[in-house]
């Protein structure tokens, strides 16, 4: 059996704690940092990891971590490095330093994923995120200078006192500052955040699909492409790693709350920290049957390089030209699927309603 190219790896720790998250994060103590990196070591080595094609280090904020610990955290990684084409850490940009850069580059990491989210201050500040522009011109400068130009900027639409003029001025800061890979975000509202609490509401579904449009128009005149439903990059610079999951394909996951898929198993390890320390990693596994990775298949593949229908029909015996070829022929009409070097792709207009796609493929 082939073993997974690709490796996940979630450092929860933050230093401020933003109003709208409802990722596995938790306040960051040095103390208790020290035992997570001890144990994380140890459920990497619980696996037989061989040789990897990416790994993505994300959280969480993993520049939350002092220098010296941070340091720690790249010797761990170290030994599963060897060969691996696209190495990312994700940074926020206030921790994102210069000695912190340093040892990014010393370690081999070829990718940084910022977490701008806007760059306007008053925006940032009603979020209670802790950078303001500056921090996002620093960080981006300073990782230019040592060498790192594969920088992904997430971007959240639907933010408070956000709107289209603003998001422009978003896409106008980022490009010129030469961030070769967009991602946004609809902000979602989780029970128990801040902005819950404030009684703050997403946007509708017309207005959100308004700002992905603004996103989509602009950066295709800059020649981005729109690999993803919500991702938008440079030709050669999609994310191999988050290809990856979009792909269908294995991947390990080690820390709080990563996810993983190997072999027939997709897992969700603890979100639980003191369980997690006791090395009870994983909380939840789904063995998957052949009916469940058809599933995942269409979802996943239709997102990004679409489906390639000759490879169903080998591997899960579903003949998706016969049997869907009325709905096939009707989304093909309506604009939102085409054949693109023999898959079938979801279009832009075909990614804004991909649920409705997913089910009729079904
Ligand atoms: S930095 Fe990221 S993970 Fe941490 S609280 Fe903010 S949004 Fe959540």
């Amino acid at each position: 059996m082939n073993k997974p190219r690709s490796l996940y790896i979630h450092i929860p720790f933050c230093e401020k704690i933003c109003d709208y998250c409802d990722f596995t994060k938790l306040q960051y103590f040095r103390k208790f940092a020290i035992p997570y990196l001890e144990t994380l070591k140890k459920e990497l080595e619980s696996y037989d990891i061989g040789e990897l094609k990416t790994i993505y280090v994300g959280g969480g904020t993993p520049t939350a971590l002092e220098d010296d610990l941070f340091e720690k955290l790249l010797e761990i990684i170290k030994p599963y490095t060897k060969g691996a084409i696209e190495y990312t850490f994700e940074a926020n940009p206030e921790s994102l330093s210069e000695s912190k850069i340093k040892l990014l580059s010393r370690y081999g990491v070829n990718r940084i994923s910022l977490g701008v989210q806007s760059t306007d201050n008053k925006v940032l500040k009603a979020i209670n995120r802790e950078h303001d522009y500056e921090d996002v011109k620093t960080a981006i400068k300073l990782l230019k200078q040592y060498g790192v130009d594969n920088i992904n900027v997430d971007l959240i639409l639907g933010l408070p006192h956000s709107s289209k003029s603003l998001l422009l001025k978003d896409l106008d800061n980022l490009t010129s500052l030469g961030i070769k890979h967009i991602s946004c975000y609809a902000l979602t509202i989780h029970p128990h955040t801040v902005l819950y609490n404030q009684g703050y509401k997403e946007l509708e579904d017309d207005q959100m699909r308004e700002l992905y449009d603004v996103v989509h128009n602009y950066l295709d005149k800059k020649g981005f492409v729109h690999y993803e439903v919500s991702n938008w990059a440079m030709p050669g610079y999609e994310s191999h790693h988050n290809k990856t999951y979009w792909a269908n394909e294995e991947y390990y996951g080690c820390g709080l709350g990563a996810s993983g898929y190997i072999g027939d198993i997709r897992y969700k390890n603890t979100v639980n920290l003191e369980k997690y320390l006791l090395g009870e990693y994983i909380q939840e596994k789904e063995t998957l049957t052949l009916k469940d990775k058809y599933t995942y298949e269409v979802m996943l593949k239709l997102r990004c390089e679409g489906l390639d229908l000759e490879y169903i029909k080998d591997t899960f015996n579903k003949d998706l030209s016969k049997e869907k070829k009325d709905e096939i022929k009707e989304m093909m009409e309506q604009g939102y699927l085409e054949y693109r070097e023999e898959k079938l792709v979801a279009t832009y207009e075909g990614k804004m309603i991909l649920d409705q796609l997913i089910l009729a493929l079904l």
